[in-house]
């Protein structure tokens, strides 16, 4: 009798306990619940990225994030060119004025159009010193360039640079198409400039009109993200591109979120923030078992969001792999069934959007009613979050509702606890949710 006793009041406790869970909603860090993400991105749109990656990811079923140069696709209105006053006025002036803190993005941003071949490298390398933080031999290298210029040492001939060259052969509709596929188009601005030697009225172009033909060719949804070419992390640079795209791989402004860059060796380790973006570059010289390991670092954490970075395929390209590497790879990514394998603009919308949204949920007879807000732009942020309600135990499977749409969903048991939730993709600022037995 006294066993029966407490073991009824066992059984009250444990309802009494499970009747408090019963409703409470939050959203998940990762969609599905995953314990980690995964970006899997592209930069310079070099044909093969298409021809050959494009139909392994569809195989698999994976979307990918590109990075295209929209200056050099057929169609695109925005070209490269200098805005400024006459080339021939800086060349002049470089005769009487040495470069300077103040007149070298001027001239950096000129020595591509000046009509000869040549000089375009002298603006990448005195890129690649200030993007270094060596301002004083940029401009040693910008002089050095208009001193040749002036004593007529270069052809006449216009120059592109590698990537903007390997990129021949991409058309707008083709990238429509791809995009149609989930594939994530975003800038990588238009002639594939070094940013941090811009001046203001170069950087502005490269960056908005690039936008501009997206948003022509493609529709605002492929505005959200953008590369600086290089990786760049140039202060100035992305004071300017912040402005106008919401999410670049370079750098995020988010304090809750931790990065980790590409050239940085560490890995994820302890961190009070609450994710992680872990980039790293597959290139030519990667071994495929350091690829691998960076998935299951990723694997093993729960705030991890690896973004990863391929350029060239199949001979076309920087450090290209092979589509049969990828293949490998791409397969293993997904077959860690832990990892959400997302665009890196649809990682980035969920993350923020979760970080900004307020869930509420109230118990109402035997349905429970949720809603789900957020507070950002719209337009901009509109992909469904994966919410977790917790559910009566006896209900077998649940019904949920938003607006005309309803799904029969099974609860998940938590082991050692007589407690029960659902999961669930639910559209914030939509209707309200309604969860009921099923
Ligand atoms: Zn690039």
């Amino acid at each position: 009798m006294k066993k029966l006793i407490s073991t009824a009041l066992s059984l009250m406790l444990f309802v009494s306990s499970n009747a408090q869970v019963i409703g409470k909603t939050e959203i998940t860090q990762w969609r599905d619940d995953k314990k980690g993400a995964v970006s899997i991105t592209f930069d310079d749109g070099s044909i093969n990225q298409f021809k050959q990656a494009i139909p392994v990811l569809n195989s698999l079923k994976l979307p990918a994030t590109f990075f295209i140069i929209t200056g050099q696709i057929p169609g695109s209105q925005y070209h490269g060119k200098f805005i400024g006053r006459p080339v021939k006025d800086i060349i002049n002036e470089t005769a009487t004025v040495p470069t300077n803190k103040d007149n070298i993005f001027e001239r950096a941003s000129a020595a591509g159009y000046l009509g000869l071949v040549g000089p375009l490298d002298y603006h990448y390398k005195a890129g690649s010193l200030v993007d270094a933080g060596k301002m004083d031999e940029a401009i040693k290298v910008i002089d050095e360039l208009y001193l040749k210029v002036r004593n007529g040492e270069f052809k006449p001939g216009i120059q592109h640079n590698v990537e903007y060259a390997d990129a021949h052969g991409t058309t707008w509709n083709d990238i429509r198409r791809y995009a149609a596929q989930g594939h994530e188009f975003a800038s990588h601005m238009i002639t594939h400039p070094r940013l941090a030697v811009l001046d203001e009225p170069n950087m502005i172009y490269e960056l908005e009109k690039s936008k501009a033909d997206m948003l022509k060719q493609m529709g605002p949804k492929y505005t959200f993200s953008g590369e600086g070419p290089f990786g760049t992390e140039n202060e100035r640079a992305m004071q300017y591109a912040h402005k106008v795209y919401p999410a670049l791989r370079n750098r995020m402004p988010e304090p809750w979120l931790k990065e980790i860059s590409r050239s940085d060796k560490s890995n994820p380790g302890n961190t009070d923030k609450e994710y992680i973006q872990f980039q790293r570059g597959g290139t030519t010289k990667t071994p495929m078992p350091m690829m691998k390991a960076w998935v299951d670092t990723t694997a093993n954490k729960n705030n991890t969001w690896l973004v990863l970075t391929f350029h060239g395929v199949d001979g076309i390209g920087w450090e290209p792999l092979t589509h049969q590497q990828l293949n490998e790879y791409f397969s293993y990514i997904k077959a860690k069934q832990v990892l959400w394998v997302g665009t890196f603009g649809d990682v980035t919308r969920y993350i923020r959007e979760r970080q900004n949204a307020t869930v509420q949920s109230k118990q109402n007879g035997d349905k429970i009613n949720v809603s789900l807000t957020h507070s950002l732009n719209k337009s901009m942020y509109y992909v469904p979050l994966t919410l977790k309600t917790y559910v009566p135990e006896t209900w077998k499977t649940v019904k949920v509702t938003q607006g005309n749409k309803s799904q029969i969903v099974k609860p998940i048991g938590i082991s050692g606890k007589n407690e029960k939730y659902v999961l669930y993709q639910a559209y914030p600022n939509k209707s309200a949710i309604t969860i009921s037995r099923g």
